[in-house]
């Protein structure tokens, strides 16, 4: 990939990286409940999220999509490190594969959808279609 190439794909993951991040901190606010005020837990300390336990089906919904974001930041980082590796936009299947970094290309309009995204499109659907 040309350097200026990589630039763009880095503008972009660090933006998704900044969105991601003030998401995740506000969903884990609310899911933790720091806007609620039912009284009776001061012996809890909300900062502990494994003794919140799961008493409303909003605060579980909220825990699992800050979850996934988690997730995503985590695929985020993983990929802007890939740009100062220089290993980015390369498939990691095909590459494992022996192919050549021409061959592993994972072609732009798949980056430009899914910026962070480590495979191409065929190994996405090999991997999808493992174990059927
Ligand atoms: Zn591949």
């Amino acid at each position: 990939m040309k350097k200026q190439e990589a630039v763009e794909f880095r503008d972009l993951l660090e933006e998704m990286r900044y969105r991601l991040r003030g998401d995740v901190s506000q969903l884990t606010k609310e899911a933790l409940g720091a806007d609620r005020h039912d009284g009776g837990s001061e012996s809890k300390s909300p900062t502990h999220m494994a003794e919140l336990g799961s008493d409303t089906f909003e605060q579980d919904f909220s825990l699992s999509l800050a979850a996934n974001e988690q997730e995503t930041l985590t695929e985020v980082a993983a990929a802007l490190q890939r740009i100062k590796d220089g290993t980015f936009g390369l498939c990691e299947i095909c590459t494992k594969e022996g192919k050549s970094p021409a061959q592993s290309a994972i072609p732009k309009p798949r980056l430009r959808a899914i910026p962070y995204c480590r495979t191409c499109v065929d190994c996405a659907r090999k991997k999808e279609n493992v174990g059927i």
